[in-house]
Parts: C-alpha cells; structure tokens; sequence
C-alpha cells in the first residue's frame, strides 16, 4: 500500500522565509501547511531591507501589497563615525578617502530583476503578515498559534509533524518539512546540527523612538529616509538608524557580548550609555520620546552543518545566521526560500525527496552566506577598509552589489579578495599605519563550513 500524506509539504514557521517559500510552492501547485507559533501581527526585529528582495516579492505576488502597506523607502544607506576621529591614511594601496562618512544610492548600480531604485524599511509586524497572507491567498493552509514540538523522521520518506492545536495533539504526516524557524532553528536543534558562531557573539539592544531627528548626523538631507550605521568609539560597536514611519524610528545598539554582560540588567542604563560615546546622536535621541520597551536580541550567530537531508530543507535564519551588519537577513530568508523551492518543486515532479535533490539550493545558499561571511568579517577587523572601499570608484560597485543583497550569482566580488589582502597586510605590520584601527573580532576570513 502506497503511504498517504496529509500534504505534500509542511513549513516550520510563518516568518518571511516561511511564508514564502509556502507562496511558491502553493503557487507551482503543492499542498503545503504552515504551522506558525505565534499570533500575527507579531514584533520582529530586522526592519532594513536590501533590494535582492524585490524579485522575490514580485515573483510572490508579494509586492503589490508591500507597496500598498506605504513602508518607508529606502534609497541608500550611509555610514558615519565619531566626529572627532582622524585617520592617518597616507595614500596606502590609492585609499586617500574621508574615512568620517560614506553612502550609496542603490540607483548607482543595475541589478537583475529590480526595477526599482529603493527597496524598504519595515514594519515587521506588519510586513511578515502581509506575506503570510499572501501565502494563505495562494492556497496555502495556515495554522496560527500552533508550535511544532518535534517531527518524527522514523518512516522513511514520510516525515510526521507534531503539534498541538489547542489541547488536541496532532501527528501530520507530509512529503517533505521546511524548517523555517528562524533562530529557533527547530530541526538543528532536534537534529543536534548547530554550530555557534566561534567569534561573532554580539548583543543588540533596540527600541523605537517617536520624533528623532534622523538629519542629525546625516551629511546631507536627502540621507535622512536611508538606513545609517553610526559607528562608536568603541571597539566592535555600532548603532542602526532605521525609518519606520514618517515620525518613528528604529534604534538599535550592536556590541561584544562581554561588554553588554557588565550591564545586562540595566538595559536602560547600557543603551544610554553607549549611544553617549557620540553626543551629537544621544542629543537627538534625547529630544525624541521612546514608544517602545528596549528589547535584547543575544548571541546571535551560528552554522548548521547541514542545511539539508531526506525530505528535509532548512532555509532563512533555521539555516544559518551572520552578523544584520548588513541588512542582509530578510533578503537571505527571501531567497533561500526562492532557491529551496525550485529544488523542492522539482524533487515533487520527480518523485524523489532525497537529500541529493537539493544539492543546487545547499551550494547556492553556501557560496551566498560565506561572501557574506567574510564581507563582514573584515569590516570587523578593519571597519575603516569598508568606508575607504565604498568610496573609492575601482571598488564601489562591488561593494554596492554586496549592498544590494546580489550575492547569488557564482562569482566572488572582487573588492573581497582586495579588501582581505589589505587587511592581512595591516594585521601583519605592527608598524602601519592603520594597525591601531583594528577590532578585536578576528573571525575566519573563510566561513565555518555547513
Ligand atoms: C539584532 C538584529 C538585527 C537585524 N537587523 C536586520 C535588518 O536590518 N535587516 C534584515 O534583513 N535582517 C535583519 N536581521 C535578521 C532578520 O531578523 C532575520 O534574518 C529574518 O527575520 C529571518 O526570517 P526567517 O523567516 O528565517 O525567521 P523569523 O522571521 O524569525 O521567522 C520564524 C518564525 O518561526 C516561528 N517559529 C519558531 N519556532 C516554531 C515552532 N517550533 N513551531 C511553529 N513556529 C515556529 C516564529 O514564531 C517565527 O514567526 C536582524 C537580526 C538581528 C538579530
């Protein structure tokens, strides 16, 4: 007798990744369920998109709905530092560039399948509703407030989800499960397949604030809907600046685990602290009314060591997660979710839910992450290389197409391979003159393998 499933697939999670890969795959005609623990509208952090995500939202059908929901739009993004730093830069490798500030505008750089020069800054719990809905629309069966316990992989090729709605435990069986999790990772952690991250262990303390004026640090007034990274004088630590509606704003600090935990019961007291190493953005802030209670998201980056197996995919966060530096967690959710679900629909046509089916979407996905990875591990050990690079034209578009989230493509940036000499170079001469600018993060240029 031939097994019977309840659906084809079933989704761990409703969060972006979740929801889409849920659109697509109902879309190419599978029966999918989603089982999502929480009730949304739910609080999310991660509120910076990059324009990678824009196919994805048009391909989902997604996108008319974003744009009705009027988010801010994002243009660019900028980058200042403390005032009062001067950098000694001497001409070194042609990098003679104001290190104090930089920016991009996404409209310097054409990118396939965007065709538009901004992409957003969202409301979470309004965005990750707006594609859950979007999924249920296309056919997807949505279960809200039901958390998946455990999925029992004991019959081959016939996964069973177990759940509980309401008081009534429940065994679903399906083809195939997506884990979409997100930092719960629920099937690494059933599975015993997550890595913590050996160097990259930073907090971030967050909140919004009603009337902040965004131009206070910004070079000119057309920056002020851009996100801006504000960089301290303190070592590893940085603050996010993020429109969320015409008056609020989203400000998030990001420091080393071992500074936050000397003040971990005083969120307040850190925050305030922290944001004072610049007085010109704790000025501002002060003049602004918090709407919000801070909130702490902690030690937040890890591997898998795999992110698929016999009728098992992990995608977004539930995969992998490295340094929001860069906005890119969103755009990465969103195209995992794009890239697992061309190889589940084509596993479904085939019969065949093998591990081996979804090879195409593990060393896509890999090959994104560990640019990604190693992006962001120079620009912690010499943030001032990114601003110099962001600036200087042989790299800008480069650097940009990293900005932009157009990491999925097969090549390796070259501005990757240039900024990873110089910083060797500068980690191996006590003397240069950019030595004393090194930060204490010395993750692996190379990503963890998963
Ligand atoms: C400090 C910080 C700042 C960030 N800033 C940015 C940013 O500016 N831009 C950006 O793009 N990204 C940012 N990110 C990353 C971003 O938040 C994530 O990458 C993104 O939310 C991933 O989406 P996801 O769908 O994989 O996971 P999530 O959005 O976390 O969704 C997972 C869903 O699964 C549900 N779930 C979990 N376990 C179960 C279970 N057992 N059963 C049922 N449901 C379950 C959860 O309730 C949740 O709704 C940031 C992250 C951090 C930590």
């Amino acid at each position: 007798m031939s097994a019977t499933y309840d659906y084809d697939i079933g989704i761990i999670g409703g969060g972006p990744a979740g929801s889409t890969a849920a659109s697509y795959l109902a879309k190419a005609g599978l029966s999918v369920v989603v089982f999502e623990s929480e009730t949304f509208p739910r609080d999310h952090v991660g509120e910076s998109l990059v324009p990678a995500t824009t196919p994805v939202l048009i391909e989902t059908g997604a996108m008319d709905k974003v744009e009705a929901a009027g988010f801010p739009k994002k243009y660019g993004a900028a980058w200042t530092s403390a005032e009062d730093r001067t950098i000694d830069h001497m001409g070194f490798e042609g990098l003679n560039h104001d290190f104090r500030a930089a920016e991009v505008l996404f409209s310097e750089r054409d990118q396939a399948g965007v065709d538009r020069d901004y992409t957003f800054h969202v409301d979470r719990s309004k965005f990750d509703q707006i594609l859950l809905q979007n999924a249920e629309s296309l056919g997807a069966k949505v279960y809200h407030g039901v958390r998946v316990n455990r999925v029992d992989f004991s019959e081959q090729d016939r996964p069973v989800i177990e759940a509980k709605i309401g008081n009534q435990p429940v065994r679903v069986p399906v083809r195939m499960v997506v884990d979409a999790s997100g930092r719960r990772t629920m099937m690494g952690s059933q599975l015993k397949c997550k890595v913590p991250d050996p160097v990259f262990n930073q907090y971030a303390v967050h909140t919004w604030f009603d009337n902040f004026d965004r131009k206070a640090l910004a070079t000119n007034k057309e920056q002020s809907d851009y996100i801006f990274i504000h960089f301290l004088p303190l070592t590893d630590t940085w603050v996010w600046q993020i429109p969320i509606t015409d008056t609020i704003t989203s400000i998030g600090v990001v420091t080393q685990k071992e500074r936050f935990k000397a003040s971990k019961d005083d969120l307040e007291g850190f925050f305030w602290e922290t944001v004072g190493s610049r007085p010109a953005l704790a000025d501002a802030l002060k003049n602004a009314q918090r709407v919000k209670e801070f909130k702490t998201e902690g030690d937040y980056s890890y591997a898998l060591t795999k992110v698929a197996d016999d009728s098992l995919i992990m995608i977004g966060d539930a995969a992998r997660f490295v340094d929001p530096i860069f906005s890119s967690g969103v755009s990465v959710a969103l195209n995992s979710a794009r890239l697992a679900s061309a190889d589940i629909i084509a596993a479904f046509h085939a019969g065949d839910f093998r591990k081996d089916r979804f090879d195409t979407y593990t060393k896509t996905l890999r090959k994104a992450v560990a640019n990604w990875y190693e992006f962001i591990s120079i620009y912690y050990r010499l943030n001032i290389l990114f601003t110099a690079f962001v600036q200087d034209p042989r790299y800008r578009l480069d650097v940009l197409k990293m900005l932009q989230g157009d990491v999925y493509d097969a090549e390796e940036p070259k501005a990757l391979a240039a900024m990873r000499d110089i910083v060797t170079a500068v980690e191996n001469d006590p003397d240069h003159l950019w030595h004393k600018y090194l930060g204490t993060l010395k993750a692996p240029m190379a990503a963890a393998s998963f």
